[in-house]
């Protein structure tokens, strides 16, 4: 979804947005109910969820030796076993759909080691070019609009005007 701003291949050699700590556990993929059938259907028989309004949130365990939570999705050598059907959010990571006051914004998370340096007028025309789509799953899904946090770089404003220009 993100063709043109990031590649598979830059996404592999990091893998960052697929571990967490215990402190960000709360921002793990939400999933919805149709995926969480799909991943318990066709990958993860086992798997459990924690409830997150009308979606809900995968259950981690810990490494044992760290701090440090491996989605249970995340094959070492291959990358996420769900492939382009990963949830949502985590196709246009590092974009976040955020609440900020009263607005749904698409902002851009200063974690991804490989977006925040890129031209940022390549970021604005991605989120331009999914502003519609994002939107539209954010008003079908609100459990999709994280609260907005400072250092998000925002891009698009629901029925707003474009930041940037
Ligand atoms: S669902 Fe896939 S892409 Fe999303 S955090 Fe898990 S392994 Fe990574």
């Amino acid at each position: 979804m993100l063709t043109g701003l990031l590649s598979k291949e830059e996404c592999a050699e990091c893998r960052l947005c697929c571990s967490f700590e215990s402190y960000d556990l709360l921002d793990t993929p939400t999933v919805t109910r149709a995926a969480a059938s799909r991943i318990l259907q066709e990958f993860l028989p086992e798997q459990k969820f924690i409830r997150r309004g009308e979606c809900f949130l995968m259950k981690m365990q810990p490494l044992p030796d760290r701090d440090l939570y491996l989605c249970p999705l995340l094959d070492p050598d291959r990358g996420c076993i769900m492939g382009d059907g990963k949830p949502f959010e985590c196709r246009i990571w590092p974009l976040r759909v955020m609440k900020r006051g009263n607005e749904t914004v698409i902002a851009l998370s200063p974690v991804c080691p490989v977006v925040r340096d890129k031209p940022r007028e390549l970021i604005r025309k991605k989120c331009a070019e999914l502003s519609a789509l994002i939107f539209a799953e954010a008003e079908r899904c609100p459990e999709l609009a994280r609260p907005y946090c400072e250092g998000f770089e925002v891009f698009e404003i629901m029925n707003g005007e474009v930041n940037g220009k």
